[in-house]
């Protein structure tokens, strides 16, 4: 066979490549592998390396269905913004499964935000209810705006309220919610649990933002931010209360919002459902209009090969 090098995609290449419907359906599809066992995640790395406060890993897998082997490398540099570069850099290595050559280099950083706002909106698709008008934020960094246009495409949202810290750093959201024809309304955290039918959170928080008391039934909650050990960003209370899904049930007991509520010993493994499981139609989902949802969004090295792939075969 003859040799030929890996492609090679930019970021610039995979905004071209990889729009919303595309990462979607890529992590929509791989959630599902991972539930039938078509697909399982290697052990992450993650080391502070003792330079530039910076923690740098590996997060690999193989997906047998979508055939995609690799590993998503990188990490976050928290001196970046100041250089006007992201603080979170990554690139994905795909290779060949028949050969293990390496088959392409793909940027990371604009695929880990659409992967990451596809599995909060594969959530919604699958667990919300059909009549869910109003979008609740909660957080307004990097990865909200991403959040925010890839969920009000799943039902027919109307309006948007959120809370972020600081509140003037939510004009970028409300800019995106007026591009996509919402209204938008920055209010209290308490104020996001009252109104909203869908609830996001994305923040690096390590203590509750939203009590379980402030969340009325039939709500969906993807909790996305939460993915090391000591972060946190509602109520582990929620998590007794609500019907809890995740990507990887042992990261969303290790590293995911589930595991202040295991630590506590309210919940156990048993209690929390792969979202695989309910796309692949084999647990029912939602099974009421009284249903608080849960989705512990806690992101595998699978999504990044997913999306990566996408790009690959898009290019
Ligand atoms: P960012 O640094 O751009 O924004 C951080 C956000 O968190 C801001 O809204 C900030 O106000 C808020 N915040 C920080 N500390 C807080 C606190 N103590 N209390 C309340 N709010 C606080 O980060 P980002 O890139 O938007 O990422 C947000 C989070 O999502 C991070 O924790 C990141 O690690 C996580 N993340 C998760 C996945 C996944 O797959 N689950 C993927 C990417 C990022």
């Amino acid at each position: 066979m003859a040799e030929t090098g890996p492609l090679i995609l930019s970021e610039a290449d995979c905004k071209r490549l990889v729009g919303r419907k595309t990462a979607f359906d890529a992590v929509e599809n791989v959630f599902g592998a991972m539930a039938r066992g078509d697909a399982y995640n290697f052990p992450v790395v993650r080391e502070a390396i003792g330079h530039a406060d910076a923690l740098y890993g590996f997060k690999s897998g193989f997906d047998r269905a979508g055939m995609a082997l690799g590993v998503k490398s990188g990490g976050y540099w928290p001196g970046n913004a100041e250089k006007g570069l992201t603080n979170h850099q990554s690139t994905v290595f795909l290779f060949d499964p028949d050969t293990g050559q390496l088959s392409a280099l793909v940027a990371g950083n604009y695929l880990t935000a659409v992967r990451t706002a596809a599995s909060a909106a594969v959530s919604i698709a699958h667990l919300s209810r059909q009549d869910s008008k109003t979008l609740g934020m909660v957080g307004a960094g990097h990865q909200s705006p991403f959040q925010l246009r890839a969920a009000v495409e799943q039902r027919g949202f109307e309006s948007v309220v959120a809370w972020n810290r600081s509140p003037e750093k939510l004009k970028t959201l409300a800019a995106a919610a007026t591009e996509a024809g919402l209204e938008f309304e920055s209010v209290s955290a308490e104020e996001v649990g009252a109104r909203a039918d869908v609830i996001i959170t994305i923040v690096s928080a390590f203590e509750p933002l939203l009590m379980a008391d402030w969340i009325r039934p039939g709500t969906h909650i993807a909790c996305m931010g939460t993915d090391t050990t000591g972060k946190q960003e509602v109520d582990p209370v929620l998590c007794e209360k609500a019907t809890l899904f995740t990507d990887e049930i042992a990261q969303s007991m290790t590293i995911g919002e589930a595991q202040h509520a295991i630590k506590a010993r309210t919940i156990s493994e048993g209690d929390i459902t792969p979202i695989g499981a309910v796309i692949n139609r084999t647990h029912p989902g939602r099974c009421s209009e009284d249903e608080i949802t849960l989705f512990d969004g806690t992101g595998v090295g699978l999504q990044d090969l997913a999306v990566a792939a996408a790009a690959v075969k898009a290019a």
